[in-house]
């Protein structure tokens, strides 16, 4: 896993689990609790959606992240560096990254046999 989170340095046992918490929310952000996030066309962006937003516009999102400086407009960056939304955003990527990765190394021996990938029936 190549995420990482940009959390001030917890200094007691409290902020610790508070990163852990917000930790454990991203990862199931968008897989379990409802969130959406919407890609913004030839941009670093990600438009982010709470679940009661039914609104598919990215111009009516709730959150806006920024992968390309890793940052997010919620309260929860301002205060705390780092937010479940990036997180959770910057998990898809990885995840994202991995299975690209995944296909690749997989296609490979295939390619040098002349085909364009791994045939789908193998
Ligand atoms: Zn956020």
């Amino acid at each position: 896993m190549k995420t990482q989170t940009y959390f001030r340095t917890p200094k007691t046992a409290s902020q610790a689990a508070f990163i852990a918490r917000i930790v454990a929310r991203a990862e199931m952000l968008f897989t379990e609790s409802g969130y959406r996030y919407k890609r913004m066309a030839r941009t670093p962006w990600f438009a982010c959606f709470r679940p009661d937003n039914t609104d598919t516009r990215a111009s009516r999102r709730d959150y806006l992240v920024d992968v390309s400086s890793h940052t997010c407009d919620c309260e929860a960056f301002e205060k705390a560096g780092d937010c479940k939304h990036r997180i959770a955003v910057a998990l898809m990527l990885d995840a994202e990254a991995e299975l690209c990765e995944r296909y690749e190394e997989e296609s490979q021996p295939w390619r040098e046999l002349g085909f364009e990938s791994r045939p789908l029936f193998v």
